[in-house]
């Protein structure tokens, strides 16, 4: 961003941490110290039954990192995945390692995106990707759904997402070891739907990667 952009954008927003949201001075980093020193370590994990081999998360997704990726999502601070960015690569090099052919990432529908102005979870992929030296390529398609939120149970949701994504161009994933990025985990039903269409269009392996994991 240029100097002027960035005193605008300091206007609008004044310069506060994307996680405790703490005003800060100009000089200081975005991710402030303090919340530094207790996010920790990237958070990794199988789920028995997923299609995916492993999963892996730069933070729980829990109180001020909530709050965080709501003013993230919704509340206009979409500049808040430059700083997420790098966070979610290095849980990548540190529990997946890096050795994948593809970076692929989960889909949200066309009047969604439309709605909201942007695709956080694209935004986030690419700006990991920056970091990792890889380029998400899109190649799933969602379908459209009646709203997940009105699905109440675990069980229920794997049944609703069955069949939610298409791979339109299966020679894209043919053969490739694929890391693929959501923007929070919670029950993991929909990486382990995309992951399953993505092995049967024929990929060799799928591993997830996400901004936050809700304990489970
Ligand atoms: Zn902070």
């Amino acid at each position: 961003m240029s100097g002027v952009g960035a005193i605008l954008r300091d206007l609008v927003f004044p310069r506060r941490c994307v996680i405790c949201h703490r005003l800060l001075e100009r000089t200081e980093p975005r991710l402030c110290p303090a919340c530094a020193a207790v996010l920790g370590d990237p958070v990794s994990g199988a789920r028995r039954g997923a299609y995916y081999r492993r999963w892996a998360a730069a933070l729980w997704y829990e109180g001020a990192v909530r709050e965080s990726f709501h003013r993230y999502k919704f509340g206009g601070c979409r500049f808040y995945a430059k700083t997420y960015g790098p966070l979610l690569a290095n849980a990548i090099e540190k529990q997946l390692g890096v050795r994948y052919d593809l970076m692929t990432f989960i889909p949200i529908n066309a009047l969604r995106r439309r709605r909201r102005g942007f695709d956080q979870t694209l935004l986030l992929a690419q700006e990991a990707g920056r970091v990792l030296g890889l380029t998400p390529v899109s190649t799933l398609k969602k379908r459209r759904r009646r709203p997940q939120s009105r699905v109440v149970s675990a069980e229920e949701r794997q049944r609703n997402i069955r069949g939610a994504f298409w791979v339109p161009n299966p020679a894209l994933v043919q053969g490739k070891r694929i890391l693929l990025i959501d923007d929070v985990l919670t029950t993991g039903a929909t990486v382990s739907e995309a992951s399953r269409v993505l092995l049967a269009a024929g990929a060799k392996a799928v591993d997830v990667a996400a901004f936050a994991a809700a304990v489970s």
